[in-house]
């Protein structure tokens, strides 16, 4: 028997994170219980050092929690094997951080290629169009062949978000993905973002921006570790 809706993506259910032990012991999260429905886009605001990054990288499936669980579509993300574990990332959660992350040693269209190594069904081929076209998404097909030491900070989110994209997750995670850009940027990015949960996918934003939060469905406010 479910608790859930029908409609519930992601289920937080009392999740509690502690750093560190003994005297260093830091309770950056006290039970935390959020439900995510599908299509959903939820803002998460809160000062620095409130434990929204600890959150996101819990729900993600990058970070066990000390104690509570994480459902995704009913199922416990950490109850799965490692390997399952590593295919709901691959396959179901795509990530956009502050700094972009892109590899500087290779190309716009090389680093949104990056996720598709995965597949091994997928020939070279089709592994560059499928890039291309996530590339263009976001407005860049006149970039493919940058690296992005040759890009703006617009741009290089930009392609950030579309190697997020290229694996079609159902779920996209956003750790301040418009704190580095200028405002006109930041609209830009989050436009993006939201356009993807009018295509079906599932957004959860932090953002220190109030105009963007806005923009989403939901805001939800953690204040030091707590929800408010
Ligand atoms: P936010 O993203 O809201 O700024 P974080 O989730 O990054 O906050 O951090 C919440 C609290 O946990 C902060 O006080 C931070 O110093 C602490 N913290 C974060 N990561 C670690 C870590 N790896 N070890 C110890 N403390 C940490
Ligand atoms: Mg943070």
């Amino acid at each position: 028997m479910s608790t859930l809706q029908d409609n519930t993506i992601l289920d937080i259910k009392d999740i509690t994170h502690i750093y560190g032990s003994n005297k260093n012991r830091f309770k950056a999260l006290s039970n935390i219980n959020i439900s995510i429905r599908k299509k959903e886009s939820v803002a998460i605001m809160g000062h620095s050092g409130s434990g929204k990054s600890t959150l996101l990288t819990i729900m993600s499936g990058l970070m066990r929690p000390t104690s509570g669980t994480i459902l995704f579509e009913n199922r416990d993300v950490y109850n799965m094997s490692e390997r399952e574990l590593a295919y709901h990332r691959n396959e179901n959660i795509g990530f956009v951080f502050q700094n972009y992350y892109l590899d500087p040693m290779f190309t716009a269209l090389e680093n949104v290629m990056m996720p598709l190594f995965v597949k091994s069904d997928l020939t070279a081929i089709k592994r560059a169009q499928k890039a291309k076209q996530m590339l263009e998404k976001v407005g860049l097909e006149s970039r493919l062949n940058h690296k992005p030491s040759e890009l703006s900070g617009g741009e290089c989110q930009r392609v950030a978000i579309a190697r997020a994209l290229v694996m079609e997750p159902q779920v996209i995670f956003a750790d301040e993905p418009t704190g580095n850009l200028d405002s006109k940027n930041g609209a830009i990015v989050t436009e993006l973002l939201l356009n993807e949960v009018k295509e079906g996918k599932t957004l959860v934003m932090v953002t220190h921006n109030i105009v963007q939060a806005r923009k989403c469905n939901r805001m939800v406010l953690l204040s030091d570790g707590r929800l408010v």
